[in-house]
């Protein structure tokens, strides 16, 4: 569904902000929600094959590395903190479950960051989104 019929009732945004994020977190289109943001595991396409909204503008560069550092870090640090205390495994096992903890995570959640960064930027009409076509 096009955000263009969906616009805020309190803020009269045509582009809210909360449901740009959530389809970012899907790695969808901000525009219509059902095409896919990304080519490949990384790549922001240039326009989205169902409504061809133009998504060349993002700039999400560092962002969503920066994000999954911190959301993983935070997450594995009191972690790992916790089984060292409670459950004292060898060192070799707890290295390599928190190593592939870490990395799988990590794989996870960078292309949904990607995904909801560029929907922002996107929502806030940020980088050139704005502009007429
Ligand atoms: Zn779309």
């Amino acid at each position: 569904m096009p955000l263009d019929d969906s616009l805020d009732a309190a803020t009269g945004d045509d582009r809210p902000m909360k449901p740009a994020i959530w389809r970012g977190l899907r790695c969808k289109c901000p525009n219509c929600g059902e095409g896919a943001l990304l080519k490949g595991y990384l790549t922001v396409r240039d326009t989205c094959p169902v409504c061809e909204e133009d998504l060349s503008h993002h700039r999400a560069d560092d962002g969503p590395a920066y994000l999954t550092i911190l959301v993983v870090g935070h997450l594995m640090a009191p972690l790992i903190h916790f089984a060292f205390v409670h459950y004292r495994p060898d060192p070799l096992v707890l290295a390599t479950v928190f190593t592939l903890g870490t990395v799988g995570l990590s794989l996870y959640l960078l292309p949904r960051f990607k995904g909801m960064v560029v929907n922002i930027q996107w929502a806030r009409r940020m980088h050139g989104f704005g502009a007429a076509p």
